[in-house]
């Protein structure tokens, strides 16, 4: 009991509730009671849920004894077992007397449950009984265990006090009838500890209720209020209120203080953590109460408070699952009073809540959500209350669609903030996720949206990173780890920590491919990929790539492909269509058949995914993105010319006469200038590629057999092997050194050009002047120049290192950004 000196100043009542994650086992219930002895109150009321899952457990249990199935009686027994169980290990040899009090309580379960299964139904009220016994259970077992440690300590059944009326709106407190017992059952049982059990009252019939499902929080501050506490710890198995459930963004983060109506509405609309009634007790006292974690003790929790911080617009964002939109359409809807009243007193009349109202101004439709279980009446309800106006045809429908999700963004700071909806719809659009029904309160605290069931984690994702509570989250699949494949996988890996802290951009490495097999992450894939890739059992098969990469409901998707290969490409329309960004250096799109680039550039237009390439000219060089922001901005392109292969360059670099031509090749394949096969090279073929790409980016429909190309492997060697071609490429040193000393008798160099005009595309060995841009390059630099209108008297031109897999890998990376960017990332 408090001290004398306490009995001066009003006592310091404080109440804690604890849910069931707090007490799933003997441990737990120590755990809870350490904590509560640890601290100083002058009285401490403790309102407790029942055990993990004992809610759900009789729940279960009822429904099997009504079904009649047999084994209602097996799972009676674990139950049991699990409380005795419970109470010896908290207890010891004390626990007798527990024992057999949760003997006698199961016993009188099973002849409730043995009734049921001979009347074969379940009605409400047994439902009701049955379903709050783990409460009592549980509140037996921690006020046992803290008197077992010598604690002054008395358990409350809140059947024996707690008066409520159950209505359509929920559960209304008969705070009078309700005080005056717990006077009473206070005069007999005045210990300064005092264990309540949660979600259970009684009903003005006086027949045993509960507070709804999660209603022990309400309990939690109904008893507050009873007991005139200054606050209300509600313990739970998270540090507190979230912006989101962690289940399905875990990088929610933790809100320092709510204000008790932001609480409401994210309660409301589906945080679990907290019922949506305990903050009504709570409002009308001013009383705080704080959200904490029975497993991290010292973290302050979340302060739900009448305090408004308007410091960020939206705090948090919920999900409310099991939801349909129904949807009453007509022209005779418009300009008639009274119509909405109708639908409502229809939905009222059948029982059916709702969740959420949308109606345009051009009155056309009226939309509600309702709970799905209700959809079916809620839809019957509606067609017989508008039968009249359905069979003249002013009603053209009562639509019912099914499997809806209601997103909810919430925040004080919301009001009178513009800009706040622009996002939400932007991040979702972004995420290609469709919206059914809008609506927005006047409170402007709340904005909702209604979508597809499928699409709701991906939804609450991409919003919550939209309003940079969380970062922009990308899952990423690399193909075809090559050379330029690691070394990208390289960047990536060395860049995204930076990404992450400054950009607030996630690249979520998920998924590696070659053409044998594939590493596919759980999250991601850290550190090095190389051990774990080898290692990789999975033969490759890129239907599961894509799925794997889309079932992470993660808001974007990008496929990066590094391979050479067209039957990657042949996926690509496939993937923009499904919204999946593609990036790639392989030309085969860009230059293949015109058919499939169409395709392809078709899918992505019409979904709004990104195609991005700049890799395929010039490696890392800002070609194709300079080239569009001519062809954007309005330029027209006249030519382009240039050198597009950085093996040709150095070649021709290099040949002055002084070593013979076939000498040079062999050289620069020793360096690894060349293709393994130099012929890739020396055919043009790859030159006249780049010309086919840029051609189509000016908008025309140039294919490859159409570009005239100068090869420099003679005709009787084009079918032989590498080494036979080698060995005998000398044969052509006499036809270059003639065709070098003619070029130098006029004066000019030989170079090895792309030229691509309004004539048509060629590819070819010509001779410039020596000071033409072409003749000063160095090693294997590439230089392309554009002749436009508007850069006609002098081209614009880029030049720069255009091979090797480092900066074709960094162009590859730019263009990863740029889509990152494009979907909202601050880059
Ligand atoms: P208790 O048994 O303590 O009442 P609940 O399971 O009812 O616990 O509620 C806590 C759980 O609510 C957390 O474990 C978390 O997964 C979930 N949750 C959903 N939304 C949120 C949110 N916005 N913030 C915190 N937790 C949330
Ligand atoms: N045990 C009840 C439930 O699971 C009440 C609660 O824990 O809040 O719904
Ligand atoms: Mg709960």
């Amino acid at each position: 009991m408090s001290s004398p000196a306490a009995h001066a100043q009003p006592l310091k009542t404080v109440a804690h509730k604890f849910g069931g994650t707090s007490v799933a086992d003997a441990t737990r219930y120590r755990h809870v009671a350490d904590l509560l002895l640890a601290r100083e109150e002058d009285q401490q009321i403790t309102v407790v849920s029942a055990m993990k899952g004992v809610t759900d457990a009789l729940i279960d249990l009822a429904g099997r004894a009504a079904g009649n199935l047999e084994d209602w009686r097996e799972r009676w027994h674990e139950l049991r077992a699990r409380h005795r169980g419970a109470a010896v290990a908290l207890l010891g040899e004390h626990s007798g007397p527990t024992v057999e009090w949760l003997d006698a309580q199961f016993d009188m379960l099973a002849e409730v449950l043995q009734a049921l299964s001979v009347i074969g139904e379940l009605p409400r009220e047994v439902l009701e009984r049955v379903q709050g016994l783990g409460e009592v259970y549980s509140a037996r077992l921690l006020g046992d265990h803290l008197r077992s440690r010598g604690e002054d300590c008395a358990v409350l059944d809140a059947r024996e006090v707690l008066v409520v009326d159950r209505n359509d709106l929920g559960v209304d407190v008969d705070w009078e009838l309700s005080a005056q017992r717990l006077r009473q059952w206070r005069a007999a049982n005045p210990a300064r500890r005092v264990v309540v059990t949660g979600f259970v009252a009684r009903d003005r019939g006086n027949r045993i209720t509960t507070l709804g499902r999660n209603g022990s929080d309400y309990s939690g501050a109904i008893f507050a209020a009873l007991f005139d506490a200054v606050e209300l710890h509600i313990w739970t198995d998270v540090d507190g209120v979230l912006s989101a459930d962690p289940r399905v963004v875990p990088e929610a983060v933790q809100l320092e203080s709510l204000s008790y109506d932001e609480a409401c509405e994210l309660a409301y609309f589906g945080a679990k953590v907290v019922h949506p009634q305990t903050m009504s007790p709570a409002i009308e006292r001013g009383l705080p109460i704080i959200i904490r974690n029975t497993f991290q003790p010292d973290h302050p929790g979340t302060r739900i408070t009448a305090r408004r911080d308007t410091s960020g617009p939206v705090k948090g964002l919920t999900l409310s699952p099991d939801l349909a939109v129904l949807n009453l359409e007509g022209t005779g809807l418009i300009g008639v009073p009274g119509t909405a009243e109708r639908v409502f007193a229809a939905l009222r009349d059948a029982r059916v809540s709702v969740v959420m109202i949308s109606q345009g101004s051009s009155e056309h439709s009226i939309c509600c959500v309702v709970k799905s279980a209700d959809a079916v009446r809620g839809r019957a309800a509606l067609l017989t209350a508008f039968a009249h106006e359905l069979s003249i045809a002013q009603i053209q429908r009562v639509q019912l669609t099914d499997g809806v999700s209601v997103l909810a963004a919430v925040g004080d700071g919301m009001a009178g903030m513009p800009g706040v909806a622009a996002r939400l719809f932007e991040s979702l659009g972004r995420a290609r996720v469709n919206i059914l029904a809008i609506a927005q309160g006047s409170s402007e605290r709340n904005i909702s949206v209604a979508i597809a069931s499928s699409d709701a984690t991906k939804a609450l994702r991409a919003a919550h990173a939209g309003f940079w509570l969380s970062p922009q989250t990308f899952a990423v699949g690399v193909i075809g780890p090559g050379n330029v494949g690691r070394a990208l996988l390289e960047q990536l890996r060395a860049a995204q920590p930076q990404l992450l802290a400054k950009a607030n951009v996630d690249l979520r490495l998920r998924a590696i491919a070659s053409s044998r097999r594939m590493l596919l992450a759980e999250r991601s894939i850290e550190g090095d990929w190389k051990v774990p890739f080898e290692q990789a059992s999975q033969a490759l098969d890129l239907d599961r790539f894509t799925e794997h990469l889309l079932a992470s409901h993660l808001p974007h998707t990008v496929i990066v492909d590094c391979s050479a290969s067209p039957a990657v490409a042949d996926r690509y329309a496939q993937w923009l269509a499904a919204g999946i960004h593609v990036v790639t250096p392989n030309k085969q799109a860009g230059a293949g058949p015109l058919a499939r680039y169409q395709a392809i550039t078709e899918a992505a237009a019409a979904s709004g995914a990104r195609f991005r390439y700049e890799a395929t000219v010039g490696a890392g060089l800002p070609v194709i993105n300079t080239l569009r922001d001519l062809v954007d901005t309005g330029d027209v392109v006249t030519s382009i010319e240039g050198i597009f292969s950085g093996t040709l360059a150095w070649l021709f670099n290099k040949f002055d006469g002084s070593v013979p031509f076939s000498e040079l090749v062999a050289q620069a394949r020793a360096m690894g200038y060349t293709e393994p096969d130099p012929r890739e090279d020396l055919s043009g073929t790859d030159v006249a590629r780049k010309l086919v790409i840029l051609a189509r980016e000016i908008g025309r429909t140039l294919s490859l057999e159409e570009v005239q190309v100068e090869s420099l492997v003679p005709e009787g060697l084009r079918q032989a092997s590498v080494e036979d071609f080698m060995a005998r490429l000398g044969q052509v040193d006499a036809v270059f050194a003639k065709r070098l000393s003619d070029a130098r008798a006029s004066g000019n160099v030989l170079r090895y050009v792309g030229r691509l005009h309004e004539g048509g595309a060629s590819v070819g060995l010509v001779e410039l002047p020596a000071d033409h841009a072409f003749a000063r390059l160095r090693l294997t630099d590439n230089i392309v120049q554009f002749n436009t209108r508007r850069y006609c008297a002098n081209p614009l031109i880029v030049q720069g290192p255009g091979a090797g897999p480092e900066v074709t890998a960094a162009g590859v990376f730019a263009d990863l950004l740029r889509v990152a960017a494009g979907q909202g990332a601050r880059l």
